[in-house]
């Protein structure tokens, strides 16, 4: 039932895949018991000369009051879902180096070295790079655009006016991720996620995606280039539209004071 899922929205043998997914929804429709059992279908289905890469995002950047744990990358879990967690404890999967920003990678993407540590976490140099590099593709299932990491390489790629600005400096944070014996200073660390719904709305709007839906789940499979091209046109004159609406959102109200946008 799954290698008919993966089929018919387009996957094939040797593609290399980035994973957004939500497993409760997942378990719903396909009464897939395990997210083992849905990773391991994919794994037969892609074969190792395609690859597969999840985020394992654990965010240990540097307190200003030293208060912060330690990136750990045997033990610390991800926290970006059950997924992701039961991924990295599959065999044959690495973990990449990036205390704020690591990736789980399975097959042919393990030529991204396990000590990966871009100053630039999600920018150049990092996994989502090679992935753009080598024609991959992106799998959301059950999950919106807010998750869609690849929006934040590209803020980066198009060169946003606040990509340089660290947004979390009021919770107590610096742009540094550390682990027990060494730090890594970063630079354009990604910010708010909250508004990347937008994108979605404006690819609607042109007519330049569809809604797509599969036993009532909501899905989208992205060839990065593809995306890169759709969106250009976003990122060039609609870009103000990536910062979120919540008036709590420091991070968001920041980037708006910076470009001299009305604060809401
Ligand atoms: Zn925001």
């Amino acid at each position: 039932m799954l290698e008919k899922f993966f089929r018919e929205i387009g996957l094939t043998k040797g593609v290399h895949v980035i994973i957004h997914a939500s497993f409760k929804k997942i378990h719903s429709v396909w009464r897939v018991n395990t997210p083992k059992e849905f990773l391991s279908a994919l794994m037969n289905f892609i074969g190792e000369n395609g690859s597969i890469m999840i985020p394992a995002f654990t965010y240990n950047f540097k307190k200003k009051d030293g208060t912060h744990p330690f990136f750990d990358k045997m033990n610390s879990i991800s926290q970006t879902g059950i997924l992701s967690q039961e991924f990295g404890k599959m065999p044959g999967v690495i973990r990449t180096s990036s205390q704020t920003h690591s990736f789980y990678l399975w097959g042919a993407c393990q030529e991204i070295s396990e000590f990966n540590n871009p100053k630039s976490p999600l920018g150049a140099h990092s996994p989502l790079e090679w992935l753009l590099k080598n024609d991959g593709t992106a799998l959301l299932v059950g999950t919106d655009f807010t998750s869609f990491s690849f929006i934040h390489y590209l803020e980066i790629y198009f060169n946003l006016p606040w990509v340089n600005e660290f947004c979390w400096d009021e919770n107590n944070v610096l742009p540094v991720g550390v682990t027990e014996d060494y730090e890594t200073p970063l630079v354009e660390v990604p910010g708010c996620s909250k508004g990347f719904n937008n994108i979605t709305n404006y690819l609607l709007n042109n007519r330049l995606i569809a809604i797509t839906k599969y036993n009532g789940l909501d899905y989208h499979s992205i060839r990065l280039r593809e995306f890169l091209q759709l969106t250009e046109g976003f990122f060039k004159n609609n870009f103000q539209n990536l910062l979120c609406n919540d008036t709590s959102c420091k991070c968001c109200q920041s980037r708006r004071q910076k470009l001299k946008m009305k604060v809401i």
